[in-house]
């Protein structure tokens, strides 16, 4: 199917987003070029491989891809290409303010001899130069990779202060949140309170994954003992009725990420998807990519999502792209300020893509 007006419209809306991870959104040209780096091995030598090595046939897959991702960063100018690389890809899809998760663990856990300086040295670098060059602005979630918090079943920690620390330490380069990613199997967040009280009370956000990988129970105690601000994810909510409720009541934004959803087997198929559901309610809906190039996607796609598989039309759109603003953590002068340029670029691209308003 060809692109409609209202596409075009959707692609160039300007727009927030909320859910994206940087190791999980560098692209493939970029991933070969840090593999010839650092004469590391990969299963693919071109775009193609990568892209046949990224069909997820589990989650368990998924991190897999994930880590040896990862393992590809190791120096600073890694974390100075991949922010810049992602500074371009948001101006690209008129994404003006975007608040990225990153997970400094795993990269201190793989032993390659980085220390956190090195990462937010490179990190600050890259988010500078996009600033910079692109006019994008970028912020941290920095998250806990639930999973290396526990052994055995037994919540350790290990994972949890380190990460804190860092969160902390880096507030005045861009940190604005703590998460908490990873598979929810066998990795409950109510051991986490600590963590993010320990991160609260440092002044950052709460934004935790939940409601992915695990249903219901998942999501209340993230809300209950992580004071959840925002859900990533979310969408199994639906499964519980005085749950959804309570979203709702609250506005609690959900972060939810379609494509990511179908391609990791949380839901079949668009049509099994909760989305338009939990819109239809009154819920707090956003849309993200979560990690675009692994699911083969882009947020500009996701907003075709919302036009092809969930009927939404300009208004919807529009609102999708002020929901996510309002609900980061930007502070309410610079989100006002934002809003006034949004809304005045909606009403221009209304006349220009769908003959409005002349
Ligand atoms: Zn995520």
């Amino acid at each position: 199917m060809p692109p409609s007006p209202l596409h075009h419209f959707a692609a160039a809306l300007p727009k927030v987003e909320l859910h994206v991870h940087l190791e999980g959104a560098i692209l493939p040209a970029t991933v070969l070029e840090l593999a010839r780096r650092h004469a590391l091995p990969l299963p693919a030598q071109d775009e193609a491989g990568l892209r046949q090595w990224y069909r997820f046939t589990n989650f368990r897959h998924f991190i897999d891809v994930y880590l040896a991702l990862q393992n590809l960063l190791r120096t600073p100018e890694d974390f100075d290409l991949i922010t810049y690389d992602f500074g371009r890809e948001m101006a690209r899809q008129h994404i003006h303010y975007a608040e990225v998760t990153f997970t400094p663990f795993t990269h201190l856990w793989q032993d390659k001899g980085l220390t956190p300086d090195d990462i937010i040295a490179g990190l600050e670098a890259g988010r500078q130069r996009a600033q910079t060059e692109f006019g994008v602005a970028i912020a941290w979630v920095i998250d806990i990779p639930r999973n290396l918090s526990f052994r055995d079943g037994v919540y350790t920690g290990a994972a949890s202060d380190p990460t804190v620390e860092m969160a902390l330490a880096w507030r005045d380069r861009g940190v604005v949140a703590l998460g908490l990613g990873g598979n929810e199997v066998g990795a409950p967040p109510e051991p986490f309170a600590h963590a993010f009280a320990a991160a609260r009370a440092g002044g950052l956000h709460s934004a935790p994954h939940a409601g992915e990988t695990v249903g219901p129970e998942s999501v209340w105690g993230s809300l209950r003992a992580l004071g959840a601000e925002r859900i990533g994810h979310g969408v199994r909510s639906s499964e519980d009725p005085a749950l959804v409720a309570h979203l709702i009541e609250q506005q609690i934004p959900l972060e939810i990420n379609p494509t990511s959803n179908l391609c990791l087997g949380v839901y079949a198929d668009y049509a099994a998807h909760p989305l338009r559901r939990l819109w239809d309610l009154g819920a707090y809906v956003t849309v993200n990519s979560d990690d675009p190039p692994l699911f083969n996607t882009t947020l500009n796609q996701e907003y075709g999502v919302l036009i092809d598989q969930f009927g939404f039309g300009p208004a919807e759109l529009e609102q999708i792209s002020l929901n996510a603003l309002r609900a980061s953590f930007l502070p309410p002068a610079r989100k006002a300020a934002l809003e006034e340029d949004f809304r005045r670029q909606f009403a221009q691209l209304r006349q220009m893509f769908l003959g409005e308003g002349r």
